[in-house]
């Protein structure tokens, strides 16, 4: 069967990363998280000094970004996909609240976006790849033949992403999250490279009432009818 390229765009925490590493494991694609990255260039800021005052120092980051290699390797045990950055596992720094705070800043920067789309387009260059993150289907891989774009209201996603926080051990505070949702919706749809939109030829999913276990059928399903084109 021929392979092909899905890229599953959308909001922030509306459960993209579950559906997109599910759909990978069942047709036995590679996954990739092209958030994790923007989330590891931000996690690398916090840990050498290139944020003062809250402020990026963009020259700093500018002269580093090549330095900043990011790559994904499968747990031994649960298999999940894991984040490095530069050689270290940082698949729950890049998580916290802090980070969350920080990453539609840096991903809003010209050069970085460059750098870390050079990568994307590497790791897809074979096809049979499913990528999730926000502008896959539209800036990163135009052609995929498999484009869907999720969306849920941003209390589910506020919640999902409260959940996901407690289940790592943290005691986040709701009202936070809700903040950093609504405002990192509005940054990844003003930016003004690769802003957040759904590609015209994108399928569009409002997953608010839908159990992961529908999605996972539905996206078969939509996979199904592709590859069988
Ligand atoms: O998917 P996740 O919520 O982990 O992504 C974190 C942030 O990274 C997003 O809010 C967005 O600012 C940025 N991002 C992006 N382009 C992507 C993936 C993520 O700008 N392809």
């Amino acid at each position: 069967m021929k392979k092909i390229t899905i890229a599953i765009d959308g909001f922030s925490s509306c459960g993209k990363s579950t559906m997109a590493k599910a759909l990978a494991r069942n047709i036995g694609y590679l996954y990739f998280d092209s958030g994790a990255m923007y989330r590891a260039v931000a996690l690398y800021c916090m840990q050498n000094g290139i944020i003062a005052n809250g402020e990026i120092d963009k020259e700093a980051l500018r002269q580093q970004i090549d330095n900043i290699k990011i790559t994904f390797c499968a747990d031994a045990e649960t298999k999940n996909s894991v984040t490095y950055l530069n050689g270290v596992n940082v698949e729950n720094e890049i998580r916290t609240l802090e980070v969350s705070q920080l990453v539609s800043h840096v991903a809003a920067l010209d050069f970085v976006r460059t750098a870390l789309i050079d990568q994307q387009r590497e790791m897809g260059k074979s096809k049979g790849i499913v990528m999730d993150g926000r502008d896959i289907g539209t800036t990163v891989f135009p052609d995929a033949e498999l484009k869907i774009f999720v969306t849920a209201s941003a209390e589910v996603r506020a919640k999902r992403r409260y959940d996901e926080l407690i289940a790592r051990g943290s005691t986040p505070d709701y009202n936070d999250i809700l903040a950093n949702v609504v405002e990192r919706d509005h940054l990844d749809q003003t930016r003004e490279i690769s802003p957040l939109r759904k590609a015209d030829d994108a399928l569009l999913l409002d997953n608010s009432e839908m159990t992961v276990e529908g999605q996972l059928a539905w996206l078969e399903e939509q996979f199904k009818l592709r590859t069988a084109e």
